[in-house]
């Protein structure tokens, strides 16, 4: 069944409002075809030869769920009996969801759209931390009376552009529309965290001083660190111009139709393959948030003021 008939097939159903069975099917068909995707990719790889080859995606371990009205996405190792965490999906390109205070949308709307999506997954919204982001490198490590910061108004939350937390009860979301959400967690051990990755992030090596903590400071060997990446946009939308290519090693640049298109996700982790994490601990949901106009905003796009929302927390 192809996309566009399920696509009249859910607009039929939402009108009548008998089933949305066929909604969730049209949701879950990308996984499945990453799912193809996935088992053909190392022998692409060989052919390649290029800096893929070292790059492995499990996108089968990905969940997308449904609860209380709201739709949200996942890693299944990010969810255990010790972890909570996802990220937020629109049910249609219409669903006005937006999570961000900063950005030129009505405040109690975006504080009400906060609310309603983490109650309907049992988190206590009051207790978010929401960070001022900046494009920096900047880390915000919590301690338990950081709880709440930023989750009602911008005046108190934290400048930073990654948190890592320790102590369980404490919700942190980052937001993002094309940058990449990391997921990060440390296995056997109640560490966790996210970090928002733009170009200007990478740049910064963002991701790296982060892994590097948990590896200096916590002593967490590499083989126990999971990074999985949220919903971003990937080389097929990323064009940039011909001076940005400058910024970054040519590895991370294919040229189509004489345009040229950034890989965002090969610039973010080229860094930390370094630091010897097994490559099957790398994670990628591979959705592109400029092709997926149904699931997630896109500032590319769009110039949108929506932020999607990532959130994770660990259990008590
Ligand atoms: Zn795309």
């Amino acid at each position: 069944m192809s996309r566009s008939i399920l696509k009249k097939i859910l607009r039929k159903t939402n009108k009548s409002g008998t089933t949305n069975i066929y909604k969730k099917i049209y949701m879950i068909l990308p996984c499945f075809h990453k799912k193809v995707h996935f088992i053909f990719q190392p022998y692409l790889f060989l052919i390649k030869l290029d800096l893929t080859f070292f790059i492995i995606f499990y996108s089968f371990m990905l969940f997308i769920r449904e609860k209380n009205g709201f739709y949200f996405g996942g890693f299944e190792e990010f969810n255990d009996s010790s972890i909570l965490s996802g990220f937020s999906i629109l049910k249609s390109n219409k669903d006005p969801l937006n999570f961000a205070l900063h950005t030129d949308d009505n405040e109690s709307f975006v504080l009400s759209c906060r609310e309603k999506f983490f109650k309907s997954l049992s988190i206590n919204p009051k207790n978010l931390i929401s960070l001022i982001q900046t494009h920096s490198s900047n880390i915000f490590i919590p301690s338990i009376k950081d709880r709440g910061k930023g989750s009602i108004s911008l005046t108190d939350a934290p400048k930073a552009d990654a948190i890592l937390i320790s102590i369980p009860d404490i919700p942190c979301m980052i937001l993002t529309a094309d940058c990449i959400p990391f997921f990060i967690r440390a296995k056997n051990s109640s560490i966790a965290g996210l970090v928002h990755s733009g170009w200007k992030g990478c740049k910064e090596k963002i991701l790296l001083k982060f892994i590097k903590i948990l590896i200096d400071k916590y002593k967490i060997p590499p083989k126990d660190i999971l990074i999985g990446a949220g919903p971003y946009i990937k080389e097929c939308c990323y064009e940039v111009s011909e001076e940005f290519t400058e910024l970054f090693p040519k590895d991370f640049f294919k040229t189509r139709d004489n345009k040229i298109y950034f890989d965002l996700f090969k610039a973010s982790i080229y860094d930390i393959l370094e630091l010897k994490i097994p490559e099957k601990n790398i994670l990628n949901t591979n959705y592109c948030t400029c092709c997926n106009k149904e699931m997630f905003p896109s500032w590319r796009r769009d110039k949108t003021i929506q932020r999607m929302a990532s959130f994770i927390m660990i259990k008590s």
